[in-house]
């Protein structure tokens, strides 16, 4: 049995795109056959939705095909097994065996360059936290091998750098479409490189990337952190591309001096071009993301559950976009419109794993550094608006966020009585309520530190 299933995912395979199927398929796991249903596990509840969604009848009719004349179950009983979340994220993580390319044949037809179609200029939604990043992958996209060049794009995950690059190699392929593009993570760079000297193709190897390549665009360069041998090899890379003034991108989780275990002499390199940054962008922008993801994937979204989603979901554009994705395929399962009830109701299921060990001292600390003012006196019984304001926000996150006892909170915050601390709460509470600007501006911009 387990091997008509091994069979069958082999069909499967070939029948989906790499990304969906190692996302959806490859973490599940075949639990047997009983009477009238096949049984799959899987890592979470959402796996069940998504798949009876898009891929159930596919997995059904394959395995019927693939076992011929015995007649297959025509229904699934899903298993959880919280046991296949790590393998999920293990598989995701792991590094997949090197694709030696085979030799191009020029001159080439235009190609995508293993450029991802979706990720373009024209469905990046540019706002405060991007602007930069966003201003200096146009232009590279426009005029390569000039202005900015490299060009090195930093920021947290989901941020929207693999986006940006992708964006820049379709640009220059659309003013130029011989313009020999390569799009590769810094993984891949490494086990390419690897495999090119265990197979004696270090030439074609180096050919490749420094003779063959007009535009490079290197994601998460942080990946060659320790790896001294990819690094020289990198540098050298680096160096050809640059004196013949061929465009080079890198992105990275961190600007380039935080990266460790890297030489020096790389960052520098790094730094000589243009750096840019990608912050997590502010409530207007999440709300005008989560609309042209609901555009594109027509999804119908109202205002308010847009908003209720900006808000609720801060610290990273592909959470955001995967909170939409499931209330839609929820919506579509359940035959229910998208509102404000289905929305919350989704929201509260996922929250518990988002809940990360944030404490009362990180608020706290953030609080602090937000309004440029010292521990102590957050924690003191001054009554100056100046150092007031920031204490009754941090009450109202703490309370908020962790749940934390008035009582407890009084003691955290320099022993005051509870009812100060409930005062502080309903306050803020009553301003955010009203859409007060500077509360709103506080608690997000505070709470976007905090990663929520
Ligand atoms: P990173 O590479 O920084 O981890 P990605 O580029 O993979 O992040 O972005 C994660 C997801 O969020 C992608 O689906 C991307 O299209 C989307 N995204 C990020 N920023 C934006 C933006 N400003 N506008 C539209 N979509 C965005
Ligand atoms: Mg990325």
């Amino acid at each position: 049995m387990e091997q008509l299933w091994e069979q069958a995912l082999g069909s499967l395979k070939s029948n989906l795109s790499a990304e969906n199927f190692e996302t959806w398929l490859e973490p599940v796991q075949f639990g047997g056959i009983e009477s009238d249903s096949v049984v799959l596990r899987i890592p979470n509840q959402f796996f069940a939705e998504w798949i009876s969604a898009h891929y159930l009848d596919m997995i059904l009719e394959t395995l019927q095909s693939t076992a011929g004349d015995t007649a297959m179950p025509t229904k699934v009983r899903w298993e959880l097994d919280e046991t296949l979340r790590e393998k999920a994220q293990a598989a995701r993580e792991s590094t997949p065996p090197p694709a030696p390319r085979a030799p191009r044949a020029t001159p080439r037809a235009p190609e995508t360059a293993d450029l991802n179609p979706k990720y373009r200029f024209k469905n990046f939604v540019v706002g405060p936290a991007n602007q930069l990043a966003h201003a200096a992958s146009v232009a590279c996209g426009s005029d390569p091998g000039r202005r900015y060049n490299p060009l090195f794009i930093y920021g947290g995950v989901g941020l929207g750098k693999t986006h940006l690059v992708n964006a820049i190699g379709h640009a220059i392929l659309q003013r130029n479409p011989r313009a020999r593009i390569l799009y590769l993570s810094a993984e891949r760079f490494t086990n390419e490189f690897i495999w090119s000297l265990q197979n004696h193709e270090i030439n074609s190897f180096r050919n490749r990337y420094r003779s063959q390549c007009d535009v490079l665009l290197m994601d998460d360069i942080q990946f060659l952190a320790g790896r001294e041998q990819t690094q020289e090899e990198f540098f050298h890379t680096f160096n050809a591309l640059y004196h013949s003034d061929k465009q080079i991108v890198v992105t990275s989780d961190v600007y380039p001096q935080q990266i460790p275990e890297m030489q020096e002499r790389l960052i520098s390199r790094f730094q000589s071009g243009m750096v840019a940054d990608v912050q997590a962008p502010e409530l207007d922008t999440r709300i005008a993301i989560l609309q042209k993801k609901a555009e594109s994937e027509s999804i119908e979204l109202h205002g308010e559950v847009a908003l209720f989603l900006a808000q609720a979901v801060r610290s990273n554009v592909r959470e955001l976009e995967g909170t939409l994705l499931r209330i839609a395929v929820k919506a579509e399962l359940l035959g229910l419109p998208i509102d404000l009830e289905l929305a919350k109701e989704t929201l509260r299921a996922v929250a518990p794993n988002q809940d990360t060990a944030m404490t009362v001292e990180e608020i706290q600390r953030i609080v602090c550094g937000y309004f440029g003012i010292r521990l102590a006196d957050l924690k003191s019984r001054r009554r100056h608006r100046a150092v007031s304001f920031p204490r009754m926000i941090a009450m109202y996150i703490c309370r908020h966020r962790l749940g934390t006892s008035y009582p407890e909170l009084g003691e955290r915050f320099g022993g005051k009585d509870h009812t100060t601390v409930i005062s502080a709460v309903r306050k803020i509470g009553g301003l955010v309520e009203a859409q007060d600007e500077r509360v709103l501006g506080a608690v997000d911009a505070i709470e976007r530190k905090l990663g929520v």
